[in-house]
């Protein structure tokens, strides 16, 4: 499957700064691919610290003008872009299947979940109204208001190129930020589009900008001072390293990590719900989903047929190129080099002593990147299948005696992204709820990932911060609170004492 490409001069991909898109200069280049032909359709160049620089510039010379327009106009903005998102839907999510590879039905549901973020950030300002306390002290009263926190940035992941962004920048920006967003060198275009509709919605040029860029774009954005506040979506290693190096440098931040989802199927588990649930919780967007299923967990008598059921489902899932062709349930993976990762992991879970009990690793025609869905048997936790991400169209199933043998392997894993148990038993339900290792819980879900008015709340290596992504705690994250006293004076003569601080206790008279 060699990656070939068109002959024609590759799209250059711009950046969006001060509200122009502005040619890279920078002779490092990134090719972007269209995994259903293997074929290249762009090129990024990787911006350098001059080019972030100016991309930031513009965002701190907007904030001004921007975070003292008032909280309904900002959100008016959003009101028109989650229109433009409606008209412009299929386009949105057709240009996602083009740069990622996943099916078109996929695509619809990433951008619909993003149309959702929008919708969440309409909402705002009812979510931003004070407190007060009249009278805390005899004539003084107390509140507290919501001030946004300067230019934020956000530095998003390839796997889900219009959903992820839209995470960080309705909420940031309604809450009067400005934000700079550097996405995925390997699906760029979606960024930009994101940036057209957002200047077609009406927002003041420089509010938004886009750097695309890689490392060096991410350590001028992480050192630079008038940057406020980063929010990371990515793989472990580098959400570590974000968080460590920004909040070093005295920015705020949230860094959403990698997974290692559990699936726990009880003996009494409706076994075809079950199933179907696990295919699409795997092998949906080809694995590639931080709350994509990686390791079923098989209590007692429901193994055998499980493991039968899982071949015959996935087995069934047609696989194939997916722009421009609605009749495939998977598509590609994004690049080659990662179906040749996915398949090593196969290989050495069948040195280690698993059963490959479903194969994806086939020929298929044409030069995608593609790879089928694939079911390992008998995985025993210490092998590298199940402590690694692979990120992929993989399922391990471990078998277990009961339900606190699997919540034993969940307090092992350092992750802690979702899991999810499918029982028909409550009280089997209730106690996977209060006491598996994971921040997101689903019963009989297989993704339970959600909704925007709802925190993401990955918990240990999935997630270094304090304040989550989505729901309140992402208003939190892009405001800062201010709290006023006002003293009030009855007659002029009334100003020579304070009456906070002023000590009136009965037994000290
Ligand atoms: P990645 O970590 O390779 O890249 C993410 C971003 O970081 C990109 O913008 C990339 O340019 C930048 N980056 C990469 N290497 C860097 C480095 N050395 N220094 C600074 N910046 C760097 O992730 P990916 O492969 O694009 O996406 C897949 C990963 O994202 C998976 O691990 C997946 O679990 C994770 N993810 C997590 C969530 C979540 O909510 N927890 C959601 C989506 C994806």
């Amino acid at each position: 499957m060699a990656t070939t490409e068109s002959t024609q001069a590759l799209e250059q991909v711009p950046n969006l700064c001060a509200g122009e898109w502005v040619a890279v200069a920078s002779t490092r280049i990134s090719k972007v691919f269209n995994p259903s032909t293997g074929q290249a359709i762009a090129q990024v160049a990787l911006s350098s610290t001059e080019e972030v620089n100016k991309v930031v510039a513009a965002a701190a010379d907007a904030l001004a003008d921007w975070s003292e327009t008032p909280i309904v106009e900002r959100a008016r903005v959003m009101f028109r872009l989650r229109q433009i998102m409606d008209d412009r839907f299929n386009e949105i999510a057709a240009l996602v299947t083009r740069e990622h590879g996943k099916t078109l039905a996929e695509s619809r549901a990433e951008v619909q979940r993003a149309v959702e973020m929008v919708e969440f950030a309409c909402g705002i300002p009812s979510m931003s109204v004070g407190d007060t306390m009249p009278n805390i002290a005899r004539d003084v009263d107390a509140e507290t208001n919501r001030h946004p926190l300067g230019v934020c940035v956000g530095i998003t992941p390839y796997n889900f190129p219009s959903m992820v962004p839209m995470w960080m920048i309705p909420v940031a920006l309604t809450c009067g930020n400005t934000f700079v967003l550097k996405p995925s060198e390997k699906t760029p275009l979606s960024a930009n589009l994101i940036g057209e509709m957002l200047l077609e919605a009406g927002l003041p040029p420089g509010v938004f900008g886009i750097v695309h860029g890689d490392k060096e774009s991410v350590d001028t954005l992480l050192a630079h001072e008038d940057v406020k506040a980063i929010s990371f979506v990515g793989s472990t290693p580098i959400a570590k390293y974000i968080y460590e190096t920004g909040t070093k440098n005295g920015k705020r931040v949230q860094a959403a990590g990698g997974a290692k989802n559990h699936l726990i199927i009880m003996p009494d588990a409706d076994l075809d719900l079950s199933v179907k649930a696990l295919t699409a919780s795997a092998f949906g967007c080809g694995g590639q989903r931080c709350m994509a299923g990686s390791i079923a967990v098989a209590i007692g008598s429901i193994g055998d047929p499980l493991v039968d059921g899982l071949n015959e489902h996935a087995g069934g899932l047609r696989v194939g190129p997916s722009e421009g062709n609605e009749d495939v349930d998977m598509g590609p993976l994004i690049r080659q080099d990662h179906v040749d990762r996915v398949a090593g992991f196969m290989d050495v879970a069948s040195s280690e002593g698993a059963n490959i009990a479903l194969d994806g690793r086939r020929d298929f025609t044409g030069d995608g990147f593609l790879i089928g869905p694939s079911v390992v048997d008998q995985v025993k936790t210490p092998m590298k299948i199940a402590q690694e991400e692979i990120f992929g169209p993989v399922l391990s199933v471990i078998r277990a005696d009961d339900l606190e043998s699997a919540i034993k392997i969940g307090q092992e894993c350092p992750y802690g992204n979702g899991a999810s148990i499918f029982t028909r038993n409550g009280y089997a339900a209730r106690q996977f709820k209060r006491h598996f290792n994971a921040g997101m819980i689903g019963i009989n879900v297989g993704v339970p990932a959600p909704m925007p008015w709802f925190p993401f709340t990955g918990w240990n290596q999935s997630f270094f911060g304090d304040l989550h992504i989505q729901g309140t705690e992402s208003v939190q994250f892009y405001t800062q609170q201010k709290m006023t006293l006002t003293r009030w004076f009855a007659s002029p003569t009334d100003s020579h004492h304070d009456p906070v601080w002023k000590t009136e206790r009965k037994d000290q008279q």
